[in-house]
């Protein structure tokens, strides 16, 4: 079985909006996918399918072998805590410093004083930013927070970050440092990345596999894909 897999996944809403229509997908181990589609296309719902915010109205969902549409409630924290999360607004903590908001997420119960600061140095490492440990958000600009953010979702060492449209606030520059970040987590430590975004110029300059959806359904799964201007 491969790391995601979506079989026959149907989404209505109860407006009566269908979000999602017999979606199929597989994602293996180590990939970076890119999701990508116009606005209300349906990337945000297959997203939140996949870290249960929304359970599918037909098909299955599984996420490391968890079958994340039949899961209880009660049991939710198991799938969590084999995703981390980043969003477009890096919903950091205003008066903890960029130290204390990393170790806050560390789950790891009973963990030894020095192994929390091990950890936490690590994940604030590989984002880059060592030398703002005690810097607070406001002190940050939008890509070093956004950077914060990130070494939040991965301190719990997730198989899978799941990013949506973690550059929709940032320049063009700025937006692809955060990247190569994202990226150099792929690379260094084989987290598979599934990413939604509107930003072509990211999209082309990454050559990654490129899920297109158009109104719920998969219109294109391509490897090394590019971000199409018709139609998206
Ligand atoms: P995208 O992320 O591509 O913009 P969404 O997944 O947010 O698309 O939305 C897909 C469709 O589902 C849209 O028509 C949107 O209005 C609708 N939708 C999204 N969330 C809800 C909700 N909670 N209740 C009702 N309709 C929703």
């Amino acid at each position: 079985m491969q790391l995601i897999e979506l079989k026959n996944v149907y989404k209505r809403y109860p407006n009566g909006v269908t979000a999602l229509c017999d979606v199929n997908l597989e994602i293996s181990k180590g990939e970076f996918v890119f999701v990508i589609g116009s606005s209300g296309s349906g990337k945000s719902t297959l997203i939140k399918l996949l870290y249960r915010q929304e359970k599918p109205t037909r098909g299955e969902v599984y996420v490391g072998g968890v079958n994340v549409s039949k899961l209880r409630n009660g049991k939710v924290y198991k799938l969590r805590r084999k995703l981390g999360i980043v969003f477009q607004d890096y919903k950091l903590l205003p008066k903890l410093t960029v130290y204390e908001n990393v170790a806050f997420a560390l789950e790891v119960y009973g963990l030894k004083e020095s192994e929390v600061r091990k950890r936490t140095i690590k994940a604030i490492e590989q984002v880059g930013l060592k030398d703002k440990l005690r810097s607070y958000p406001d002190e940050l600009s939008g890509g070093e927070q956004q950077r914060v953010s990130i070494a939040r979702a991965i301190v719990n060492e997730p198989k899978v970050l799941i990013c949506d449209e973690p550059t929709g606030n940032l320049d063009p520059d700025t937006s692809m440092e955060v990247m190569k970040v994202i990226d150099g987590i792929n690379k260094d430590l084989g987290t598979t990345i599934i990413m939604a975004t509107h930003d072509k110029e990211i999209v082309n300059a990454m050559k990654k596999r490129v899920i297109v959806i158009e109104k719920g359904l998969v219109a294109k799964d391509s490897q090394k894909g590019k971000y199409k201007s018709e139609g998206i």
